[in-house]
């Protein structure tokens, strides 16, 4: 068998291009390329390896299932929030965190280090 007539295990597949049906006693259905899915079964979330940004359009690679804006785009959004954050003076108790991240600081000799 040629390398060719391999199917590829991992097919790219867009959200937008899952097609929603019926099948066999009215099942919601998805098809893709020609292969039916049963929605019971997988979501067209789960089964989408591409997306279209919801903010500037661009196809991109999926990194988790639900996934709706490119990573360009997500760290303009996370960049946005952590700029609306109030800037206040430190009380030494409270533990800090770095943005983002599970990364904790509960002493000032934690964050010195
Ligand atoms: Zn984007």
């Amino acid at each position: 068998m040629k390398n060719s007539q391999l199917k590829n295990p991992n097919p790219k597949i867009n959200l937008k291009d899952i097609v929603e049906g019926k099948a066999m006693r009215e099942h919601n259905t998805f098809e893709v390329n020609g292969t039916i899915y049963w929605a019971d079964r997988i979501s067209k979330d789960q089964l989408a390896t591409h997306a279209d940004c919801l903010i500037c359009g661009k196809e991109f690679e999926k990194d988790y299932t639900y996934q709706r804006h490119c990573t360009s785009c997500e760290l303009k959004i996370d960049s946005e929030n952590f700029n609306k954050l109030e800037l206040i003076e430190w009380d030494g108790k409270t533990p800090l965190c770095i943005w983002d991240s599970d990364t904790f600081f509960f002493s000032e000799d934690d964050i010195i280090m």
